[in-house]
């Protein structure tokens, strides 16, 4: 059985952790860089990107994940975690860095100018039926580059077409936040890439 860590800095950890099991998968929450050596792959939750980007640095844990995404660990970023997963960032605090290692420019709240939280059904590449998906002052995906591939779109609505899920190699990032819903259906998908790459 796979070991998945979920970043427990800040952030909805809790949900995360329960979904990886329901999976299958063993979830444990990751604060040190030991806890990091120990697992296969990392669930960055949603929170506040700024307030973990701080937080990362704060527990010396920025460059250590930083290089195990280099190296190819299989990783899973939902709202805040797609921020820090992003190569690029719009409307960031002060010049906010991000771990990186998917070719996206995100932009933070991006859907706060229309509507702040939301949910919608929408399909995502991978998993067969459509899901719920929620939305908490979440970011799109503005510019995709060459190495990313959007794996889902939101459907309906003022924001339709807008990109919320993308897939790189190992990586997958969306804007929506699955552990809410009880719908495990994005961890199971990531359980397969986590699996597929060791
Ligand atoms: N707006 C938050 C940020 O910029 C993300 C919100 C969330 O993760 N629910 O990090």
């Amino acid at each position: 059985t796979p070991t998945v860590g979920v970043l427990a800095l800040q952030g909805d950890v809790r949900e995360h952790l329960h979904a990886l099991e329901t999976v299958g998968l063993r979830g444990v929450p990751v604060r040190r860089e030991r806890e990091l050596d120990a697992v296969e792959a990392l669930v960055i939750p949603g929170g506040e990107s700024t307030t973990i980007d701080k937080l990362l640095r704060a527990f010396d844990l920025f460059g250590p994940v930083q290089a195990r995404l280099r190296a190819g660990m299989p990783a899973y970023g939902s709202c805040a975690g797609m921020i820090l997963l992003a190569d690029r960032v719009l409307d960031g605090i002060d010049g906010q860095q991000t771990l990186g290692g998917v070719d996206v420019t995100v932009r933070r709240n991006a859907f706060g100018r229309q509507v702040d939280s939301f949910e919608t059904d929408l399909t995502i590449d991978g998993i067969d039926e459509p899901l719920h998906a929620v939305f908490i002052r979440a970011p799109w995906v503005e510019e995709v580059g060459p190495a990313a591939r959007v794996v889902g779109r939101v459907e309906s609505g003022p924001a339709a077409g807008r990109i919320v899920a993308v897939r790189q190699g190992p990586l997958l990032v969306t804007s929506f936040h699955p552990e809410v819903t009880g719908d495990v259906r994005v961890h199971e998908l990531f359980g397969r890439i986590v699996r597929e790459s060791l």
